[in-house]
């Protein structure tokens, strides 16, 4: 679990101060002039080349979007947008009023709330796997349902360090047909092999501040 800290970065492209939501280091999305900085443990900052995710007018959950899961209240701090060979799925961080973070993705319309704390995965696991197929991780069978590739990657907010891949990699999702467990399998490369396991909400259930946005629409 990672630390709340209270805090401010200054972007180093436009000199814009940000307050910082979470523990160093991480990656933060100036609101300014929309780059993307790296901010160290000692709050250096220093500019990267990562992709920024261009403004949206319109969007029920966004950086600043505040809900409740599982009783617990918590704020959208970070948002990736993984463009994918089949799909554009979008993850949003939620650091929850506990400090725990947590990651709600979308994938065509379909909602669910990820662990980003990851088990490690070998060769073995994936090895001849195809979609329909089954895998067996930590004592739970799941079905294969489709196989992915980000191609490219944007971001807005904060996120920390070791929490995403910019780089292109494939990716298995799967499900648990008994207990209707998620599980992303992410494979960076050969070696770095990592499943996340989730669950499918629905939106409703989060109580969104952004939903008032779109009551006037009616
Ligand atoms: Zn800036």
């Amino acid at each position: 679990m990672l630390s709340v800290i209270v805090n401010k970065s200054v972007c180093p492209s436009c000199s814009a101060t940000h307050q910082l939501s979470i523990a160093l280091p991480l990656f933060a999305g100036c609101v300014s002039c929309g780059c993307v900085y790296f901010v160290d443990k000692e709050k250096v900052t220093t500019k990267t080349d990562l992709k920024a995710m261009p403004v949206q007018p319109f969007s029920i959950i966004s950086v600043g979007t505040k809900g409740k899961y599982k009783g617990t209240e918590f704020e959208v701090i970070g948002h990736i947008r993984s463009i994918g060979s089949g799909a554009i799925s979008n993850e949003w961080l939620m650091k929850m009023a506990t400090g725990l973070l947590l990651w709600l993705c979308e994938c065509g319309f379909n909602y669910s709330v990820f662990d980003p704390r990851p088990v490690k995965l070998t060769q073995d696991h994936i090895r001849h796997i195809k979609a329909g197929e089954w895998m067996s991780v930590e004592n739970k069978d799941y079905t294969v349902t489709d196989l992915s590739k980000q191609v490219e990657f944007q971001m807005e907010g904060q996120l920390p360090e070791e929490c995403f891949n910019n780089e292109p990699y494939f990716e298995y999702n799967a499900i648990d047909i008994k207990d209707k467990g998620l599980l992303s399998v992410c494979i960076f490369d050969k070696n770095t092999i990592e499943g996340f396991r989730g669950q499918s909400i629905s939106l409703n259930s989060l109580e969104l501040s952004g939903m008032d946005k779109f009551k006037s629409w009616i």
